[in-house]
C-alpha cells in the first residue's frame, strides 16, 4: 500500500490535535507514516500509532529549536527520500505553509495550501480548497511529483485506529541554509486559558457593533462558557478594541471550526474570507438585513448586549 507522509505538530512531544486530523485523512491515501523531529519527537509515538500511524521517523537535534523551518525541511525531505511517499500533509499553520512550500520546491514537486479536504483520486490525491473568500470550492491535485498539502485545522475528525507506529531514526543530514537564520528569543504569549484561534472547535468572534473593548468582555463571557476562541473582526481591530491576533478574515486568520458565533459582525466578505468554510454558524446582529445571515445556519436579529448574556447564562445554567 501506498504510504502517506504527515509532519507531526507537537510541543516537547505533545502532539497537537489538527496532526491527529492530518492521520485521519492520510488514512484515506495510504498507510500514515508520521514525520517527527525536535524535543520530544520520540514521546510523540504512542498517540500517533493510536491514530493509525504505521511508523514513527523521529529525529531529535537542537537545531529545530535554534533555527528557523530549514531544519524541518531537510528533516521531511529525508523522509521523501526514504519513504518515497504519494502526499505529504502538513497543518496549515504559517510555519507548516512555510515548510511545505520549501519542501515541494526542494522535491521538483507541487504544493496545495489550506485545503478543507482531502481524497484518493485515481491520478492521485485530491485536495478540496475554499477560493475566492469561500465563494467557489475548487479540487485540485499535483500533477508532478509528490503532492504536498497542507490541511486548515478541524477540517476532519479526530478518529482512533490503532497501527504498529514502529519508531524508527530519521537519517537527516542538516543543508548549509539550516543553520543560517538563528531564533535569539523566545516570547511566549500571555495565555488567556483558551484555545488558539485556528485549532479551536468553537470560535465566539465579535465586530464592530460590540462597541468597545470593555465590551468585548460579553464575547468573552459567551466563549469561556463554551470553552471557545475569541475572535474579532477587522473593524473591532482597527479600533483597537481585540488585539490583531485575534482577527478573523482575509488579512486576519482563517479558521475552520465547528461553530463559529458572530456577534456585531456584518458580513463583510473579508470577513467571510477568514470563516465561511465553518461547519454551523451564528449571527447575533441588529439588523435583519446584515449580508453575514446570508450564510448562517442560526440567525437570530437583536441587540447583542440582550441576547448574548442570555445565552452565556443558559450555557453555563445547562453545564451545571
Ligand atoms: P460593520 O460592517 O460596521 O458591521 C457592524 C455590524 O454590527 C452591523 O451589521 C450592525 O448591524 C451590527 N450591530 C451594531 N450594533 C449591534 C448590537 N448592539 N447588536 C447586534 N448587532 C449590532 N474585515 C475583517 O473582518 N477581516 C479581515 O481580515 C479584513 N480584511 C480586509 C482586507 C481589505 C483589503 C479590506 C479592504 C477590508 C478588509 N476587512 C476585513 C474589512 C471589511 O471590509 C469590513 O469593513 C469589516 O469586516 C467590518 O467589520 P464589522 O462587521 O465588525 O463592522
Amino acid at each position: 500500500m501506498a504510504e502517506v507522509l504527515v509532519f507531526v505538530d507537537h510541543a516537547d512531544g505533545a502532539v497537537r490535535k489538527p496532526t491527529l486530523e492530518l492521520l485521519t485523512l492520510a488514512r484515506r491515501l495510504g498507510d500514515p507514516v508520521a514525520v517527527a523531529v525536535g524535543a520530544g519527537a520520540a514521546a510523540t509515538a504512542g498517540v500517533l500509532a493510536e491514530h493509525g500511524a504505521v511508523k514513527v521517523l523521529t529525529h531529535e537535534a537542537a537545531e529545530y529549536a535554534d533555527y528557523l523551518v530549514v531544519p524541518k525541511v531537510d528533516a521531511l525531505q529525508a523522509a521523501v527520500a526514504a519513504v518515497s511517499p504519494v502526499a505529504v500533509l502538513v497543518s496549515s499553520s504559517a510555519e507548516g505553509k512555510e515548510v511545505a512550500a520549501r519542501l515541494a520546491l526542494r522535491i521538483g514537486s507541487g504544493v496545495i495550501t489550506d485545503a478543507v479536504d482531502v481524497e484518493a483520486g485515481e491520478q492521485g490525491p485530491v485536495a478540496t480548497q475554499s477560493v475566492f473568500a469561500a465563494g467557489f470550492t475548487t479540487k485540485s491535485r499535483v500533477s508532478k511529483g509528490v503532492a504536498v498539502i497542507t490541511v486548515k485545522p478541524n477540517s476532519a475528525a479526530v478518529e482512533a485506529a490503532a497501527a504498529a507506529g514502529t519508531v524508527e531514526e530519521l537519517a537527516v543530514t542538516f543543508s548549509e541554509q539550516a543553520t543560517g537564520t538563528k531564533v535569539t528569543a523566545r516570547t511566549p504569549r500571555e495565555s488567556t486559558g483558551r484555545p488558539e484561534l485556528t485549532e479551536a472547535a468553537v470560535v465566539v468572534s465579535g465586530g464592530r457593533g460590540v462597541g468597545g473593548a470593555e465590551s468585548f468582555a460579553v464575547i468573552e463571557a459567551l466563549a469561556d462558557s463554551l470553552g471557545a476562541a475569541v475572535g474579532a473582526s477587522r473593524a473591532a481591530v482597527d479600533a483597537g478594541w481585540y488585539p490583531h491576533t485575534a482577527q478573523v478574515g482575509q488579512t486576519g486568520k482563517s479558521v475552520s471550526p465547528q461553530l463559529y458565533i458572530a456577534s456585531g459582525v456584518s458580513g463583510a466578505i473579508q470577513h467571510r474570507a477568514g470563516m465561511q468554510t465553518s461547519k454551523t454558524i451564528v449571527a447575533i446582529n441588529k439588523d435583519a438585513e446584515a449580508p453575514i445571515f446570508d450564510l448562517v445556519d442560526y440567525g437570530v436579529v437583536g441587540d447583542l448586549f440582550d441576547v448574548v448574556p442570555q445565552l452565556t447564562e443558559e450555557i453555563n445554567t445547562r453545564k451545571g
